[in-house]
């Protein structure tokens, strides 16, 4: 169900929106010339939001965990010489008071914190009467209901500026990306609360600057408001996120090469957008119409164990139709992952049903 908020535009009224609306900085404060360096070069390419983490969660003690407030006159000092609006990242109630107490412009709440409710709630209570834009980053686990909650509590506590930004999720599976973006979780977000604005963190999902231009690319194709991404004068040396950093050079490059699509599709071409999309309609009928006859099938075999006393999984058939899945699957042109996480969760729900027959 729809989740109505009324919010406020999430971003300072003189920052243009054309997408993307970009934030970038270094991950962490390191000194006030490395911030004021970046922000300047920052500033000469157009971008008017800088970032720069002062208070960092690291995943083990005794690595470099910020300069803390003795890093917020930096920030101060980059809006004084650049005229950039500022934001960092706060994780408690401490953090909230000291970067209100600089002027921080613009707040963000972390991956580590927004999995916690308690700390959202301390944060969002410190929050109250307050009315500065504030992005909540995806929990590091990917449970929609969290992200969106911790939204609703900042909400509730009377933030009107808020966006989501997305980080991509943390995963015990091998994955390709420092963060699995598992795109799906900020298109239903949207899906949910349609006003939110998105923000894409590419750095924080690749976790390597080469692959910084697809991730950004891709977001900028569903339709995300804004990117978030770490820049550093000279990345190689910087002490924290150091492999995913980029020049601010390097930034005007990738923000040059991004292709800007309409998200409305009102182009007049044959074949029509509707006349394709009528296709697919039917395709997902006949998808829908093959899986109630296969699922009929997997009854009759559930009664069929039933009486003959066999279990419900036979691991060698398992592992038979997932090969044969995959291999007819990549022949067809489609992906590994894809056939695999499909016919894992035709699998699941035939379980299910056997379950219930057998069982039920
Ligand atoms: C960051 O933006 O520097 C950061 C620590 O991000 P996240 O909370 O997404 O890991
Ligand atoms: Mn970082």
């Amino acid at each position: 169900m729809e989740i109505k908020m009324d919010l406020e535009p999430f971003f300072p009224e003189d920052v243009p929106l054309n997408r993307p609306v970009v934030i970038s900085g270094p991950c962490s404060a390191e000194s006030e010339s490395q911030m004021l360096e970046t922000a300047m070069a920052l500033s000469d390419i157009g971008v008017k939001i800088f970032r720069a983490g002062i208070w960092k969660p690291r995943t083990r003690p005794n690595s470099f965990e910020g300069f803390g407030t003795d890093a917020l006159p930096w920030l101060n000092t980059v809006r004084e010489k650049t005229g950039m609006y500022t934001s960092t990242e706060v994780a408690n109630v401490k953090h909230v008071y000291d970067a209100l107490k600089f002027g921080v412009d613009i707040l963000w709440i972390g991956a580590r914190t927004s999995a916690n409710p308690f700390a959202v709630q301390e944060i969002a209570d410190a929050l109250k009467g307050v009315d500065i834009p504030v992005m909540v980053k995806n929990p590091v686990n990917p449970d929609l209901e969290l992200w969106i909650g911790a939204l609703e509590r900042l909400y509730h506590a009377g933030i009107r500026r808020l966006a989501a930004g997305h980080r991509g999720f943390s995963s015990s599976e091998k994955s390709e990306y420092r963060n699995n973006p598992q795109w799906q979780l900020p298109i239903e977000l949207k899906r949910r609360i349609p006003n939110m604005p998105l923000i894409n963190d590419p750095s924080h999902i690749c976790g390597a600057r080469e692959r910084l231009l697809e991730v950004s690319q891709k977001a900028m194709d569903l339709n995300f408001d804004g990117l978030i991404i770490e820049t550093h004068p000279n990345p190689d040396k910087a002490m924290s996120d150091a492999k995913q950093q980029i020049t601010p050079a390097q930034l005007q490059e990738l923000l040059a090469k991004l292709i800007i699509r309409n998200p409305e599709a009102t182009i007049n071409q044959k074949p029509s957008l509707e006349e394709l999309r009528a296709e697919i309609d039917k395709l997902d009928d006949s998808i829908l119409e093959i899986f109630e006859k296969r699922m009929n099938i997997i009854d009759k075999i559930g009664l069929y164990k039933k009486e003959n006393n066999i279990s419900i999984l036979q691991n060698k058939r398992w592992d038979e139709i997932l090969n044969r899945r995959i291999d007819m699957g990549q022949k067809k042109g489609l992906s590994e992952v894809f056939v695999s996480d499909l016919f894992k969760a035709i699998h699941q729900e035939s379980i299910n049903r056997q379950t219930k027959v057998m069982n039920g």
